[in-house]
Order: C-alpha cells, then structure tokens, then sequence
C-alpha cells in the first residue's frame, strides 16, 4: 500500500505550517504536497503553549493559533488546506526513512514517496531519565512541548490552584511556565543547576533583572544544585521533590523544561548530522539533494557567523522553510540562506528580543531599575549582538539592523555611553 507525491513534508508543527504557505504562494498543484504529523491537529504556533494557552483568563485556543498568525499572515485552518489541495496526514507517526528509495514508512503500514522531502520533525523534550532520575510518568509531572502537553499541564495546574509548584530548569520553559503559574497563583520554585537562570543567553546583569522581578512576584530559585529524587504518594502523584543538596521542596506539581533533542533519530546513517541536527547547506538541502530540513532539526550555515548552528527559535523555523520551499520551486532564483538570529521571550508585562551572537565582551546600557535596557555583544572588535527588554517597535528594528551590520566597534566606553543612542543613529 502506497501513496506517492511530489513533495512530503515530514512533521506537522511551525516549519511545516510556514513552507505549506510559502508552496502555495508559488503556485503548488493540488494533489502533490502531503504533509504528516505525528499531532492530531493541523500546524500551529507553539509559542503559544507557554503563553497565551496557560492563561488563566480568556486562553488562547486552537483554531485561533493555527499558523502563519505569528507573522501577521493567513491562519492556516484544516479546511485550508483542503481547499488548496494539500494532503494533511494527522496522527501518524513516520517510523522508518529510505533516503535512497525516497520513501517514508508510516506506523500504519502505509508507504508513502516522495520526489522532494522536507523534514521538519522539530525536537522532543529531555525527560529526567535521561539524566539517570525517575518519576516522569507521575500523574502531576508535567513536561510542555506540544498541545497535548500544554492541555495536561492546564489540567493538572487547576487541580492544585494555591499550591506549591516546582520548576526544573532555569531556560525558556522553565522561565514562561514559571510566570504562567504564578499568574494562575501557584507558589512556585525554580530549581536549576547554574548560577542564573537563562544562562546560555543572559549576562549575570541581566538575569538578575529577572530574578528580582520574579522573586517580587513570590518566586523562590534555588540555583546551583539539581532534583536527586521525588516522594510519591500511593496514587503516584509526586509530593515532593529531593535535591542533590540535601533539602527538599513540597510539590502539588512539577514542571521539567531542561532541554530538548532534535528528531533526527529517521536519518541517523542516512544523512550527515552536525552539532545534533540534520546538516544543511546555504539552500537548507541535506547530504542527500532531494532531502531539505528545516527549524529545530536543522544544521545551516548562518553567513553572518562564518559557522554552522543550529537554532531552537520560531523565527528561524519559519524562515528557513520558506527558503527552503523557495529553493526547491525557484533553484535557480535563491540565494544562500542569509539569516540573522532573533530570539524573544514575553513574561508578565516584560518583554525581549535578542538578535545575533551572545560572543565576546559585553556592554550593557539602559535603566536596570526602569523598563528598558539592554546589552551589545562585541567580538574581536565588531558588535555582533544586541538585547533589549521592554523596547518600541522602531528601536527592535534599530538594535536587529545594526547588528546585521556588524559595525567596528573601537571604544566600548563610548558605545556604553551611547546605549541604545548608538543603534537608533546607525
Ligand atoms: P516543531 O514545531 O516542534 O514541529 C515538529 C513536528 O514534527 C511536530 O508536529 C511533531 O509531532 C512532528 N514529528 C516529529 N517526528 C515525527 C515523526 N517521526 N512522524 C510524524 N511526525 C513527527 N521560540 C521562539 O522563538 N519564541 C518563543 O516564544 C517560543 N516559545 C516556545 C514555547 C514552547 C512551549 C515551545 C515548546 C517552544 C517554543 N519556541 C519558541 C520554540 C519554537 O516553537 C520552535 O523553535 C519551533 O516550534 C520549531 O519548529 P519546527 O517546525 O522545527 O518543530
Ligand atoms: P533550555 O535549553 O532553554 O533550558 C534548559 C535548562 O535546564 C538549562 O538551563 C539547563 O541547564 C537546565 N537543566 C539541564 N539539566 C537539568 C537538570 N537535571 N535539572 C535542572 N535543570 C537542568 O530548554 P527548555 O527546556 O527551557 O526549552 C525547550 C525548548 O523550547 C528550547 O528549544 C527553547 O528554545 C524552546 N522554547 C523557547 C522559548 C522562547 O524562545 N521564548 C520559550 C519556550 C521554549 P544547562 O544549560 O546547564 O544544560
């Protein structure tokens, strides 16, 4: 049994959302582009899941977030893609890839081929496992990747409305969830091993902007150790949890944001892998030329860095879709891929964006007791990264366009003196 296309895409979240648009805006016939997703519902935005969706007053829910709604396009509906002829295969896990025979294999047992394929299987959540613990099947430990996911933790979070949650991890799940639970007036503690939260991006300055406005809000971090074990009661419901530094924490809930592994695992052998993702060139094709692969799993060169990376963002999934579908309709149009890193988080009122690279020396400026500042990354000599919380419209635009310009940077006095003064006059 088999069903054969002109293009597959294999994954159904953000990447898949944005290149099912972008191969309608140029010109796909019905009937040749099948999409397959695990999920049970069409693309959408997974930001989302740790924002909007947690609220405890008018969340948001699906068909409003359906993708492309993140970058003010069309919200893709099932009926959609129905109309545009695209082929959406929901709740089917592909369990085997044939890179040379161009076939995919699904948990059904039906064959699917493909003359293009884009894989754009995204990444799974790191579970406590994998890091020699147990407990992740407990009926109140909550992990937060998908929509499956996300209606779990709102069930689970009103169940246990005035009590005590506790946060593993100290990244962007642990630091969204974290705020959302206390919006929904849990106690809560953050539990992480390093000194600060959001240690791979933020300076020790900047983290403890958001420290202390979370401690205002009745958040409590323990920083520097990590869960040694949880006490479950006979329904297996965890109640609470051991750190490796001898105390413990009593727990309504756990929420685990600690990392996440790329879905690569179909292609192992078949492709060339680089830094954990699926290697790609400046076209986003794979080792193999039918083969693209886009968003999280994804390896690209990013021209502006000189290196390969591979980025867990919903502004590069999106765009390196579309390039990717711009490359496989229009190969002899497109350029390499020339992106610029762009990461934002929005907790409570607080908002950031983050664009380039974290290297080098750093200069921060601003009001680090008012709403806005920010920090510029300089490295051998050019500034190649900027931050900024709580800025307008035509300042974001301002700090993303100097930092794609990369300028010399002789005098790191003076460009702390002129802070967000310098990217404004670029
Ligand atoms: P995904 O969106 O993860 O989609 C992968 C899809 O592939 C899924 O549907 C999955 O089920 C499917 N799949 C995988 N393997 C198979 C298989 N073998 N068979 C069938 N289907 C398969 N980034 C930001 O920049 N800003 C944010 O504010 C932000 N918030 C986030 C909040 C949450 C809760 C999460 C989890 C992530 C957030 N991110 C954010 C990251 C961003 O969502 C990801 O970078 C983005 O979703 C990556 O898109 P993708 O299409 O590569 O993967
Ligand atoms: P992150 O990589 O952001 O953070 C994981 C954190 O958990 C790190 O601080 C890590 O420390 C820490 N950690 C690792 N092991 C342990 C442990 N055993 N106990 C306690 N802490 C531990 O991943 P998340 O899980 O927070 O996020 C998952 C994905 O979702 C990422 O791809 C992220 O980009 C994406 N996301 C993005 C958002 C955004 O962009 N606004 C919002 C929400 C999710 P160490 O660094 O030492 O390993």
């Amino acid at each position: 049994m088999g069903r054969a296309f002109v293009y597959v895409i294999l994954g159904g979240g953000v990447a898949a959302g944005y290149a099912a648009l972008e191969f309608t805006k140029r010109g796909v016939s019905h009937g040749e582009l099948c999409i397959i997703s695990e999920e049970s519902v069409v693309p959408y935005e997974r930001p989302a899941l740790s924002k909007g969706f947690l609220l405890p007053e008018a969340p948001a829910r699906l068909p409003s977030f359906h993708t492309c709604v993140g970058a003010n396009e069309e919200r893709l509906t099932p009926k959609w893609y129905k109309e545009h002829g695209i082929e959406v295969v929901l709740g089917t896990w592909v369990k085997s890839a044939d890179v040379k025979r161009k076939t995919l294999l699904t948990a059904t047992g039906e064959t699917i081929s493909y003359k293009f394929l884009i894989i754009a299987t995204g990444a799974r959540a790191l579970k406590l496992e994998e890091f020699g613990l147990t407990g992740s099947d407990a009926g109140n430990v909550c992990y937060l990747r998908d929509l499956a996911d996300a209606t779990r933790l709102v069930d689970v979070m009103q169940s246990c409305i005035g009590g005590n949650a506790v946060v593993i991890g100290g990244g962007y799940i642990g630091m969204e969830c974290a705020a959302s639970l206390v919006i929904n007036k849990l106690n809560v503690t953050m539990v992480f091993p390093e000194a600060h939260t959001m240690a791979r991006l933020f300076t020790p300055k900047i983290a403890s902007y958001y420290e202390d406005y979370y401690i205002a809000k009745g958040v409590k971090f323990i920083k520097g150790t990590v869960m040694s074990s949880f006490d479950m009661d006979s329904d297996g419901k965890v109640t609470a949890v051991n750190l490796k530094d001898g105390s413990w924490l009593p727990a309504d809930m756990v929420v685990v944001g600690i990392g996440i592994r790329p879905n690569t695992a179909l292609f192992e052998g078949q492709l060339t892998m680089e830094k954990g993702g699926i290697k790609v060139n400046g076209r986003m094709q794979a080792s193999d030329s039918s083969v693209y692969a886009v968003g999280d799993v994804a390896a690209f060169p990013v021209k502006l860095f000189g290196e390969t990376r591979r980025l867990e963002h919903v502004d590069s999934a999106r765009k390196s879709a579309r390039h990717a579908v711009a490359a496989i309709m229009d190969p002899e149009k497109i350029n390499e891929f020339d992106y610029l890193p762009f990461f934002y988080s929005r907790v409570f009122t607080l908002s950031w964006q983050f664009y380039g690279d974290n290297a080098g020396e750093v200069v921060h400026f601003g009001d680090f007791s008012g709403n806005t500042f920010g920090a510029y990354w300089v490295n051998k000599g050019n500034l190649v990264g900027s931050f900024l919380e709580g800025g307008s419209k035509e300042q974001y635009e301002a700090i993303s366009k100097v930092t794609r310009l990369r300028p010399a940077i002789e005098d790191l006095g003076e460009l702390e003196k002129l802070g967000l003064g310098y990217a404004l006059a670029e």
